[in-house]
């Protein structure tokens, strides 16, 4: 399978403009958003998007005085570890954006509109590693995994703590009992 062109697959030409917003879509695959061939891929730490799955753009796009907006929707299917048990969680980032190519983009804040096209790989980029989750992953093999989430679901064999007595080892009661003395000593 050969690795697709950003330039080409997010490339949208301006001339399907220019009479009003249209909707445009595409699905691509995550290689496809690489920058070079040794470059980044969608990943941050242990979680990313594999490079063959895909990812959805929908989107608006309208000419408007200073440049091209962009408004609608990414997603993608990302895969990370759990943080206890190792096993591979996945989830689904998406992304609402809205954002502005301009010919002299402001930096930072809007992206590059080139003279005849708008290549949308960019801005598709940064929208899902803002989605990647960054905390601890939430694992949902709760049955060999406490990381489910560990402080709502507490594992079932933990010991009931409303009778102290019963789980008392008797060996410690001689103790027990002394310290109870002391403290009722005056
Ligand atoms: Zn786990």
């Amino acid at each position: 399978m050969s690795r697709g062109d950003p330039e080409r697959s997010l490339s949208v030409p301006l001339r399907l403009l220019g009479r009003g917003p249209i909707s445009w879509s595409k699905t691509v695959r995550a290689a496809d958003l690489a920058e070079s061939d040794d470059s980044t891929e969608l990943r941050i730490a242990d979680v990313e998007v594999p490079r063959d799955s895909e990812v959805d753009v929908e989107l608006t796009l309208e000419l408007i005085s200073g440049g091209l907006s962009a408004a609608g929707r990414i997603t993608a299917a990302w895969q990370g570890p759990c943080a206890r048990c190792w096993m591979p969680v996945e989830g689904e980032a998406c992304a609402n954006v809205r954002e502005l190519f301009a010919a002299v983009p402001r930096e930072g804040e809007q992206y590059q509109l080139h003279p005849e096209h708008a290549d949308l790989a960019p801005m598709v980029r940064e929208a899902i590693l803002l989605e990647l989750p960054i905390e601890a992953i939430a694992c949902p093999y709760p049955d060999p995994c406490p990381n489910h989430p560990p402080d709502l679901d507490p594992a079932p064999d933990e010991p009931a703590r409303d009778d102290p007595a019963e789980q008392q080892d008797p060996r410690w009661a001689p103790l027990e009992a002394l310290r109870r003395g002391q403290a009722e000593s005056p």
